[in-house]
């Protein structure tokens, strides 16, 4: 069986609950941001190139209320972190502000400290149904959270929803020491229920792409439960082979780049890894047009189609799959009524996502249970909305 997410409502009551028992207090604060699973366009974002992500109705809450003091005290009652689930810092003098220990406090650290205007001392519970370290960015919902929070908190609101996702990526860039894109920031952002979003990284365009005509097909997202390690070295010599490749042709970023480069590369001695990263990154901008254009047009075969080249190309080309992904899809498609499976996120463990008919999923999830050495679990996606402000009754 597919988990069942508990609703936002749910969720606020929880924290809500947690925080009187804390604090002795009713929070007056409560937001939420949505975590996110990329349909297609796989480690196209840091090449300025485009993706398609939509967001998930699992969720992080932050409720809280202003406490009178100089300082923040915020609990997590986050399962997945070994380290202090509390913890109190000065936000007086936000410059004073650093990254350290507990490590999951940075990405909430960053945020105020990037945030435009003065933060005075609050209290804050934050509960979160996003799995975390699974590639479904429980780290951006987290950010985007914060973020929602402090302008709830100070009231100085951000007019352009571009200017809140690149503060929260560089809190995640400067104070988690994690260089990610663009995607997972924006997306919680911007959300929108019933559609996926088209995110134009260069130019940071985006176009909502309506998912309500797919009907009878369902997006099924496979946790490996095998953790990414997206700050690994892996991910930083991925990225450098990019940025290289850029650099050697003389553009700014892989997305100037043509399949006709790849000639002139190889002339110029780029090794053989080079070129099969800079050819996925280019075929994947492609795939991930064509498959936006497919889901206008209704034709789902076509996206199931891209969603396995997709796939094919991470584990051949770009090489941050895992045997633990390769079992997850390799099964997903034995089953009919599976259009197309993929892993999803940066990659190295994490989640798998598979488009396929509702009546299938069941098939699909025994046949996983059946194959698949580790124990796997499943949500149903459906499209979401962005990050947003929730009353506290
Ligand atoms: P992903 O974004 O795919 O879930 P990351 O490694 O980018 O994986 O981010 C996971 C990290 O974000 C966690 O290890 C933790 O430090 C932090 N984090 C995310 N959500 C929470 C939360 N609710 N409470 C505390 N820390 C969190
Ligand atoms: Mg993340």
């Amino acid at each position: 069986m597919a988990q069942v997410i508990p609703t936002i409502d749910q969720v606020k009551a929880e924290a809500m609950e947690i925080f009187r028992k804390e604090f002795g207090d009713d929070p007056d604060i409560c937001v939420f941001a949505p975590g996110r699973v990329n349909l297609i366009g796989e480690h196209t974002d840091y090449n300025e190139g485009f993706v398609l992500p939509m967001a998930l109705p699992m969720v992080t809450i932050i409720v809280g209320k202003v406490n009178g003091n100089k300082n923040c005290t915020i609990v997590s009652t986050s399962k997945s972190i070994t380290t202090t689930s509390k913890l109190e810092f000065d936000v007086s003098d936000r410059s004073k502000i650093a990254p350290g220990e507990p490590k999951w406090a940075n990405y909430v650290k960053g945020c105020i400290a990037y945030f435009p205007a003065d933060v005075p001392g609050f209290n804050a519970v934050i509960v979160s149904t996003v799995p975390m370290g699974s590639g479904l960015s429980s780290s951006a919902a987290l950010e985007v959270a914060t973020y929602t929070f402090l302008e709830a908190l100070t009231g100085v609101e951000c007019k352009d929803p571009r200017d809140k996702a690149l503060v929260c990526q560089k809190a995640e860039h400067e104070f988690a020491n994690v260089p990610c894109g663009i995607m997972d920031q924006f997306i919680s952002v911007m959300g929108k229920q019933g559609h996926a979003l088209l995110l134009d990284c260069r130019d940071l365009s985006v176009t909502q792409i309506p998912m309500d005509g797919i009907d009878d097909y369902v997006f099924l997202i496979t946790n490996s439960n095998s953790p990414h390690k997206l700050s690994s070295s892996a991910f930083r010599e991925r990225r450098d082979a990019c940025f290289e490749a850029a650099k050697m042709l003389g553009k700014k970023s892989l997305r100037e780049v043509t399949l006709d480069d790849l000639e002139v590369l190889k002339k110029q001695g780029a090794s053989e890894i080079i070129l099969k990263r800079v050819g996925h990154v280019i075929n994947e901008n492609s795939r991930t047009l064509a498959a936006t254009a497919a889901f206008q047009a209704g034709d789902y075969i076509k996206v199931g189609e891209l969603m396995n080249e997709s796939h094919d190309s991470l584990r051949d080309n770009y090489e941050v799959s895992s045997n633990e992904l390769d079992t997850l899809v390799n099964t997903a498609r034995k089953i009919p009524g599976v259009l197309g499976s993929r892993l999803t996120g940066a990659g190295f463990g994490g989640c798998t996502i598979t488009f396929l008919k509702k009546d299938s999923v069941d098939l699909v999830i025994a046949a996983i249970n059946k194959s698949y050495s580790g124990t796997a679990s499943f949500y149903i996606a459906s499209p979401s909305v962005g990050t947003g402000k929730l009353d506290c009754k």
